[in-house]
């Protein structure tokens, strides 16, 4: 029995819909996510040419029968997914079941999968611009591999848009730096033709990762946090009075947590593209957990500069809405101002818990650094933005020298902003670290 399903077309309208393969690193996110939600614990990425050329992904995950290999190419065909309310509580990264044939139209691709159930062989698969060429048995170890060739070759409009190889393989780069970080317990490696990019055995906890990625000065430079709280109330809406069995117990509504690595003060970088979001073990964009951190961060660090954050939530998954954006890079939270005040709160009391005496004057003198960065020079984190984000740019609301509201935690650190006369550096006064 195959696992994957045509969604009906009433759940397939309610999915945000649009265009999710726009260049090699956009694929090679489809593919990571497919490969996570197949249970991966072994995933092997190699690019070529920036991944124009080739892009081959390896796991060692479920793999597919036959059937599904077929029906996985079927738009809204997916396995994550059946009725409309799995929408509200999805636990998969992917589940639309649109990456496999949008990606499958614009390039030349060959599957090649097995379950590695006894008695039942593994398949490949070739398809180019949508068709399927070729289909038969093989025999092949549990799980898939999937190679994407001549990305865009029947679309020469997108091909226009792909930048240089290096550009291109710094967002690849970046991307399975991200999904390597979010799993420690897995081995990732990512290869050019002609180097070894990444390479991450599994380790046990997420400041090895650091390590093993960006290397013991980075890691030196970040503290870690982990802090959690109960939710006040379930995600979904209670149903009626008359229509409540008496019996059930209440609902519990879950707990809130948060774990992750903060910059010191002293670390500042010019741009957010050194922090990172994940919610659920995805990375994501937010405005309203980018003002979290930054509120945190207000007059710690000059407004003008950003720290370096790795931010995991983990919440119950209908707590957060992943279906509002056709990358599945942005989310709506149940919750917002809880989910902000926690980050901020959060962050800001471990700010306040770790200052060295002197940490937060040198921070001040120090000027903001473009590097180390944990990012390839002009890299944004996430496929589709812009390469250099101007502050602000995304309409978020513009950093202010004066809090607007009292400092959160510990209301008698007065670090003297509003008397600052303008200037573009808050002053701080030594004197109040000292209690
Ligand atoms: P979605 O991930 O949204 O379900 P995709 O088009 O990415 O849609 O994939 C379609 C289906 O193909 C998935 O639901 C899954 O069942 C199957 N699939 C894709 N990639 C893999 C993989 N690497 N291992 C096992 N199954 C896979
Ligand atoms: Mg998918």
């Amino acid at each position: 029995m195959g696992r994957i399903r045509v969604l009906s077309d009433q759940v397939a309208n309610q999915i945000a819909a649009g265009e999710v393969v726009d260049r090699p690193a956009s694929v090679v996110k489809e593919l990571l996510e497919n490969s996570l939600d197949a249970g991966a614990n072994r995933i092997r990425v190699e690019v070529e040419a920036g991944g124009r050329k080739l892009i081959r992904v390896s796991d060692d995950g479920c793999g597919m029968n036959r059937d599904d290999a077929l029906l996985a190419f079927e738009r809204h065909a997916t396995s994550k997914l059946r009725t409309a309310d799995d929408l509200l509580r999805i636990g998969t990264l992917g589940f639309r079941g649109e990456a496999l044939p949008s990606i499958a139209s614009v390039a030349r691709v060959t599957l090649e999968t097995c379950t590695g159930e006894e008695g039942t062989a593994g398949t490949r698969l070739e398809i180019a611009g949508g068709k399927i060429l070729r289909v038969e048995d093989a025999a092949l170890p549990r799980g898939t591999t999937i190679a994407i060739a001549d990305l865009f070759f029947n679309t020469p409009a997108r091909r226009k848009f792909l930048r240089a190889e290096s550009t291109e393989l710094a967002h690849v780069t970046a991307l399975v730096t991200h999904y390597a970080l979010v799993h420690p317990e897995k081995h990732f490696e990512l290869l050019s033709a002609t180097h070894t990019i990444v390479s991450a055995p599994p380790v046990a906890r997420t400041a090895e990762r650091i390590y093993q990625i960006f290397g013991k000065e980075t890691l030196a430079q970040l503290l870690p946090v982990a802090a959690e709280t109960p939710l006040e109330r379930a995600g979904l809406p209670e149903p009626p009075p008359w229509k409540k069995d008496p019996d059930e117990p209440p609902r519990d509504p879950g707990t809130l947590r948060l774990s992750g690595f903060y910059s010191k003060p002293e670390l500042q970088k010019l741009n957010r593209n050194s922090i990172y979001i994940f919610v659920n073990k995805r990375l994501i964009r937010d405005r309203l957990l980018m003002h979290a951190i930054t509120e945190a961060y207000r007059n710690v660090i000059p407004p003008t500069s950003f720290p370096v954050v790795l931010l995991f939530l983990e919440m119950p998954a209908e707590e957060v809405d992943v279906n509002v954006h056709p990358a599945k890079t942005e989310v709506r939270f149940r919750q917002q101002s809880l989910i902000h005040d926690f980050v901020r709160d959060s962050l800001r009391t471990a700010l306040v818990k770790a200052r060295p005496a002197a940490g937060f004057l040198a921070a001040l003198d120090a000027q903001p650094t473009a590097s180390p960065s944990l990012m390839p020079p002009s890299t944004s984190p996430l496929p589709g933005a812009p390469d250099s984000e101007p502050l602000n740019a995304d309409g978020a609301e513009p950093f202010e020298l004066t809090p607007r509201m009292p400092a959160p935690v510990n209301a008698r650190l007065d670090f003297g902003a509003a008397e600052n006369g303008g200037s573009q550096r808050p002053a701080f006064d030594p004197r109040t670290f000292d209690r």
